[in-house]
């Protein structure tokens, strides 16, 4: 009954919602700059009468929006930006709009787009009489600067009970399993510059000593548990062969399940670069340019996430693109092999496949990272993936754009009912919503201390320019430097 008004009202916004997920694939904005997207979100959210608060953890971008009174008080986010490099038009074969310019690879316009509707419908069910509130978190930069990580130190999911949240993908399925915590650095190595044959006694190479620390870090890869994960580029290396490079950086990454083995690689890593520095005789400067937790999983929002699904069956997506996009993937066995037996004969002759399945990760640390992990340790949090691409899509490929821009709006309202029914569900069953925080206290309780440095300027890390985001309409702001961090 609940997820049937839930259906109709996201139905009944189809075409809003459909539309605005166009407009913002039609803009794509990368991290920290989508001020079009966030400005059309809290334009849709205020009108319906959300109190928005923007500039939340000192992210411009970011915003929190919340409708109905006191508790219980359940949430959704929402994420917006763009990847450089990945434009390509809404259709069967590769042609960028712009080139070089970007594009939606991640499917964020249909992820913004589609927890917008699931709120909106929950709104109105308060406004039928369910009690409580529900939140919608507007969290910028998910591709690069970790804008989550800002918004939930700064308290933006404080007072949420539990959060269910969503990713584009290829599949209907629930996401149970966890990822790895991370943490970014970047090396500046400033040493003397000098005729590299006619003086090289008076040089000291930059160059050496990145190489140096580079060396350190192959040795390490032999010594650190097996899940651990470390990578590292030059960016920049000198100028000119017969010139020691007086300055040389490079990008590091410390991979790992859990913030403790991140943080103990961390250290020896930055032991590794006082020795370099002693080797080569040079300057080295480390920034902590990011640092995230893994994703703690909360399998009871999962199993109720796969009943909501089950509930909604599957949906169909009719459109000439959609058999172009899946004949264009080539080979995509491999992926499909990721399904139960059952139904990869379906997902290989179909362009989608939108049968809602088990989560395929259950009990599994997937080797990736995301900001989310640093929601999941503040609130019980609940993940899935809907079908919004053709079948085996892999993220960040033009496929994926094109499809997030035509054929992807059935799996975003899929998305938007799934959503909008688990969190209506968590208003009014007391019960579950105590089993999912009774599985958050058990797999640790909220013990969150963001990793990044209090001082840490978002913008600065990503060497990006904080934008002048004033929204359309009339909300709250956030005071810069006033983060709640009670
Ligand atoms: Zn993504």
């Amino acid at each position: 009954m609940e997820l049937e008004a839930v259906t109709e009202a996201v139905e009944a916004r189809r075409d809003e919602l459909t539309d605005l997920a166009r407009d913002i694939w039609e803009h794509p904005q990368t991290a920290f700059e989508e001020t079009y997207a966030a400005d059309r979100l809290i334009g849709v959210l205020a009108e319906r009468g959300f109190d928005v608060e923007v500039g939340v953890g000192d992210v411009e971008t970011g915003f929190v929006a919340r409708y109905g009174e006191g508790d219980p008080v359940v949430g959704t986010m929402g994420e917006f930006d763009a990847l450089p490099g990945l434009s390509q038009r809404a259709g069967g074969t590769r042609e960028p709009i712009e080139e070089g310019g970007n594009g939606h690879g991640c499917g964020h316009n249909l992820f913004g787009v589609g927890s917008l509707g699931a709120v909106l419908a929950v709104a109105d069910a308060i406004d039928a009489g369910v009690e409580g509130s529900v939140v919608y978190v507007g969290t910028p930069a998910e591709e690069a600067g970790s804008g989550k990580t800002y918004m939930a130190r700064a308290g933006a999911f404080d007072d949420v009970d539990a959060v269910v949240s969503w990713h584009p993908g290829w599949y209907n399925a629930p996401t149970k399993g966890s990822c790895l915590a991370v943490d970014s650095y970047e090396v500046t190595v400033r040493g003397e510059s000098s005729h590299a044959a006619a003086s090289p006694e008076a040089g000291r190479s930059a160059l050496d000593g990145l190489q140096l620390l580079n060396t350190a870090v192959e040795y390490m890869r032999e010594h650190v548990p097996d899940p651990v994960r470390l990578h590292y580029v030059i960016t920049r290396g000198g100028d000119a062969a017969n010139v020691v490079p007086p300055e040389a950086t490079g990008e590091y990454l410390v991979r790992a399940p859990s913030r403790d083995l991140v943080e103990e690689v961390s250290d020896w890593f930055e032991n590794a670069t006082a020795g370099a520095a002693l080797m080569a005789d040079v300057d080295v400067e480390v920034t902590q340019t990011s640092g995230i937790y893994g994703v703690r999983p909360n399998e009871t929002l999962g199993d109720a996430i796969r009943s909501t699904m089950a509930e909604l069956g599957s949906f169909s997506v009719d459109d000439p693109i959609a058999d172009e996009l899946k004949a264009s993937l080539g080979d995509v066995s491999d992926q499909i092999a990721e399904l139960p037996e059952e139904y990869r004969d379906r997902a290989a002759e179909n362009a989608y496949f939108t049968e809602p399945i088990d989560a395929l990760d259950a009990g599994e640390t997937g080797s990736y990272s995301t900001d989310s992990g640093d929601v999941s340790q503040l609130v019980p949090l609940g993940r899935m993936t809907t079908a919004t691409w053709p079948a085996g899509t892999p993220p960040h490929s033009w496929q994926a754009v094109a499809a997030s821009g035509s054929t992807g709006t059935e799996g975003m309202l899929y998305a938007a009912k799934t959503i909008g029914g688990t969190l209506l569900r968590l208003l009014t069953d007391e019960e579950l919503r105590a089993e999912a925080v009774a599985e958050f206290e058990e797999r640790g309780g909220a013990d969150y201390e963001s990793p990044m440095p209090d001082d840490a300027d978002p913008y600065e890390l990503l060497g990006v320019e904080r934008p002048d985001f004033e929204p359309s309409v009339d909300v709250e702001r956030t005071p810069a430097g006033t983060a709640d961090d009670d």
